[in-house]
Formats: C-alpha cells, sequence, structure tokens
C-alpha cells in the first residue's frame, strides 16, 4: 500500500503536470520524511502534507513597460504566497526569461523549510518575472521595476511579505523596488531586504549566502576532524552567491579555481586570488560583462565554452548558479575525480538522480535549504534592525551569521539520526534539514487550526 507522502506526491504529480521542478522539490522533502511521518501520526490526521504542498496564495500580473526606443513591453510578474505559519512571507524575487509559475513553487516550497531552520520567524514565499535584465540599460530596468512594483505593493509589507533579490535581482532592483514601494504606500519600512546600507540595509547581507555557505561546510568538516585549508574549490556562477562564496574560500585558506555564467566556465589552477576576485566583481556588478573576459584578462585562466565545471578535479564544490546544475553524470564525474564535500549555494542545483549519487558515495553533502540559508537568515537579521531602527555593525552581523548556520548545521545533524544510512561515519544533512524545518512549520500548522 502507498504511504502517507506517496499518496500525496502522486496528487502533486496529478495537479501540477507542467510544473517539473516544482514536483522534483516535493519529492525530494516529501520523501525522505517518512520516517518521521511514520513516527509520528498527527501530521496525517491534521493533513499536513495536502496543505503544505498548496501555496496559500499566488497572484500572477502583467508588467507593461517602455523601453528606451519607446516600445511597449510586457512580461508577466508573479509571487507565491506559499506559508505563513511562523512569520510573514519571506523570499526573494527572480527575474530570469526562464521564470514561470512551477519555477517560483518549487523556490517558495523550499524556502518555506529553509526559512524554518534559520530559527527566525519567517514564512516562506518567492517572486519575480520572466523579465531579462541582461543587455538592459538602467533606465529600462527601473521603468520595470517601478512597473513591477505597482502592482506587488498591493500584496506585500513589513508585517505580511518581505521579498528580497535572486538571480537577476541585486542592489541596483532592489533600490528602485524601494522607491516605487516608498512613493506609491508614502511609507518607509522594511518592507524589502538586500537594501543599500545608507536607506536601512544590513552590513554582510551581500555577502551572507556566500559566506554562510562556506560557513556550513566548515562545520561538515568539523565533523571528520577536516578544514579548508589548501581545499581545490569548484565554484559555478559568478553573481552574488560565487563571488561571496569565493571570497570566505580565500579567507579560509582554500583554493577556488572555477567561475561559470550561462555561457561556459572558468578554469583557473594557480587559483583565483582576493585581487583577481575584486577584478570579477567589477566586471560583474558594474560593467555587467561575461565570464570568458577573465580568461582573456588572466593568462593563467581557460575559458570552456557551453560547459559546466564538473570535470576539473577538487576536494570540494559549491554549486552557486542555478537549478538544476548538476545531473547524475556529472555527480559521478565529480566523486571520482576526488571531491569529497558539496555544499548548495544555489537552490536545487542537483537533480535527483545526482543527489542519489552523493549520498550512496557517503561524501560531506550540504543540501540547498541548510547550506544556503545564511541569505535570508541575514535578511531576517535586516528586518530585525529595521523594526528596531538601528544597524548593528559588520563584526556583529558576522558573528550572528556564524552562529546561525552552526545552529542550522547541528540541528540537521542530530535530525539525521532519523536516516537510515546515518552512522557514526555518515551523516544524511537531506534527511536532517527536511525534517529539521518541517517539524516547526508542521507543528505551528496544527496549533493555529485549518486556515
Ligand atoms: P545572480 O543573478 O547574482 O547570479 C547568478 C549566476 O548564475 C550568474 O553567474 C548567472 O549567469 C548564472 N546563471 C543563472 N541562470 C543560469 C543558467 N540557467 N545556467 C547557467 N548559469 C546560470 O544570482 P545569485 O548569485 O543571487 O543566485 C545564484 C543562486 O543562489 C540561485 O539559485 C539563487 O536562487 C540562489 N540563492 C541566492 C541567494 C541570495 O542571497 N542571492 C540566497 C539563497 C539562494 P548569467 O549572467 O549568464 O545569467
Amino acid at each position: 500500500m502507498a504511504s502517507y507522502s506517496q499518496k500525496v506526491i502522486e496528487s502533486v504529480r496529478a495537479k501540477n503536470t507542467n510544473e517539473p521542478e516544482f514536483l522534483q522539490a516535493v519529492q525530494e522533502v516529501l520523501s525522505t520524511i517518512e520516517p518521521l511521518l511514520t513516527a509520528e501520526g498527527k501530521y496525517e490526521k491534521h493533513c499536513i502534507l495536502e496543505r503544505i504542498v498548496e501555496p496559500e496564495r499566488t497572484i500572477i500580473f502583467r508588467v507593461p513597460w517602455t523601453d528606451d526606443q519607446g516600445r511597449i513591453q510586457v512580461n508577466r510578474g508573479f509571487r507565491v504566497e506559499f506559508n505563513s505559519a511562523i512569520g510573514p512571507y519571506k523570499g526573494g524575487l527572480r527575474f530570469h526569461p526562464s521564470v514561470n509559475l512551477g519555477i517560483l513553487k518549487f523556490l517558495g516550497f523550499e524556502q518555506v523549510f529553509k526559512n524554518s531552520l534559520t530559527t527566525l520567524p519567517m514564512g516562506g514565499g518567492k517572486g519575480g518575472s520572466d523579465f531579462d535584465p541582461k543587455g538592459k540599460s538602467d533606465a529600462e530596468v527601473m521603468r520595470f521595476c517601478q512597473s513591477f512594483m505597482t502592482e506587488l505593493q498591493r500584496h506585500i509589507g513589513a508585517d505580511t511579505d518581505v521579498p528580497a533579490g535572486d538571480i537577476g535581482v541585486g542592489g541596483r532592483e532592489i533600490g528602485y523596488l524601494f522607491g516605487q514601494y516608498k512613493r506609491l504606500r508614502n511609507e518607509f519600512t522594511g518592507v524589502l531586504t538586500g537594501k543599500s546600507l545608507n536607506w536601512g540595509g544590513s552590513l554582510i547581507r551581500p555577502e551572507a549566502t556566500g559566506y554562510g555557505c562556506v560557513y556550513f561546510a566548515q562545520n561538515m568538516l568539523a565533523t571528520r576532524g577536516d578544514n579548508l585549508e589548501g581545499k581545490v574549490c569548484l565554484v559555478s556562477g559568478s553573481g552574488n552567491v560565487a563571488q561571496y562564496t569565493v571570497e570566505k574560500l580565500l579567507q579560509l585558506g582554500a583554493r577556488p579555481v572555477t567561475l561559470s555564467d550561462s555561457n561556459g566556465f572558468i578554469h583557473d589552477p594557480d587559483g583565483i586570488t582576493q585581487d583577481k576576485l575584486n577584478w570579477v566583481m567589477e566586471l560583474k556588478n558594474v560593467r555587467r560583462g561575461r565570464i570568458a573576459e577573465y580568461a582573456e584578462h588572466f593568462s593563467t585562466a581557460r575559458y570552456y565554452e557551453g560547459q559546466r565545471p564538473w570535470n576539473v578535479p577538487c576536494d570540494c564544490a559549491f554549486p552557486s548558479a542555478t537549478q538544476n546544475e548538476i545531473n547524475g553524470q556529472e555527480a559521478r564525474t565529480l566523486i571520482r575525480n576526488g571531491c569529497r564535500l558539496v555544499a548548495e549555494g544555489a537552490n536545487m542545483p542537483t537533480d535527483l538522480e545526482g543527489i542519489g549519487v552523493y549520498l550512496s558515495s557517503k561524501i560531506l553533502y550540504g543540501p540547498a535549504k541548510a547550506a544556503n540559508a545564511g541569505g535570508v537568515a541575514t535578511s531576517g537579521l535586516e528586518m530585525s534592525q529595521n523594526s528596531q531602527r538601528l544597524g548593528w555593525t559588520r563584526e556583529e552581523v558576522d558573528a550572528k551569521l556564524f552562529n546561525i548556520m552552526k545552529n542550522i548545521h547541528d540541528n540537521a545533524f542530530e535530525h539525521a539520526r532519523y536516516a537510515a544510512d546515518t552512522t557514526k561515519d555518515f551523516t544524511n544533512y537531506v534527511v536532517g534539514a527536511n525534517i529539521a524545518g518541517f517539524v516547526k512549520v508542521a507543528d505551528s500548522m496544527i496549533d493555529q487550526g485549518l486556515v
């Protein structure tokens, strides 16, 4: 007979046929919390799974704007308010041509458990648009953001739903979005996170996801009496998460050797130094160029068009670009070439087959919702500072981030005991993180009745 979680997975599959990423995320969480569901009958009795896979609210809207040639353009905007059992909806906005409802539902669903793991009072949500900021002028990006916020402002608020950045939404976009919200609502509140320091942002927020992911890796290595010193590390992506992952790896004595974007990857066997990283930050954040230029500028590096970095031999891998960027075959290549740790900076970068490869190889594997939770955790710290109308020092925020990542690690480590394959030599952090994140949300839903 099909188990409770299998029945719900089947019903999600039947109802969401055009949303493969959402189904993948649901399958990953529900199938791993089975031991808890069997031990605790209350979740089935209260139909928690049937409720938790359905967003509380989904908003889809038209975003008309005018380009620099005076032509009218129309994009689609979304906000998925997934679960508010433990706090206001919280999660990023993604601007990328691949954005659709299924992608945002997968991201929102993941966000619910991730936010729960941070121990901060934040529900889960996600939003964005199929707008592509690449190649657009600042004025076009501003007009788009203003139109997007003109509709979104009806649905969000500091105590209701607090969006942040994600792919394609960085400091520039958050600025334009915040300006329009303030103008329309005539209020200065912490309605968005990832703000600039001059107007309510938090120190360390830009660094938080990358730094936090490396802290998580540090904690995993410590369980084996090891550290990052001298480790050769692959990093994918070259945006916010990738940049600060490289920076923290350098501070801890590791040797990052790759970066990528959607066109290809660079391999610098001599290592990406802080000076080279500063050059990359200028390239990506100011000039908005392509990573191929790295190999034109630094003769130590080579550029591989149309490829991903996973066949480069390494000790550790930090996928930090996008979903499903490592498949089963690539995961096997990583392991064969010596990789013994994967910490996910991106959301769901490894497909289900790839995750199976990590687990059966018994490497240290930090799944996204635990390893990259430092970003949203620091967004939570930004919300606290906004509510207090105070700003904390860099050291204070970094110390809090460090402790939060340690707590997330320890919590996932502890709940990994539910996994049949966890032993004194191996920790199944997938099961650990999913169960630890689920329990708090599910118990809160039970407390709050059928709403
Ligand atoms: P950015 O927009 O700053 O950077 C994204 C990077 O990934 C770019 O290098 C981009 O290359 C590359 N990329 C995007 N789409 C693809 C694709 N389809 N194939 C290959 N490469 C791609 O985003 P972030 O660094 O903020 O986000 C990266 C990942 O981290 C995402 O999965 C995001 O959800 C996740 N994340 C981000 C958090 C944050 O705080 N920013 C928090 C938690 C998770 P290109 O320039 O060619 O598009």
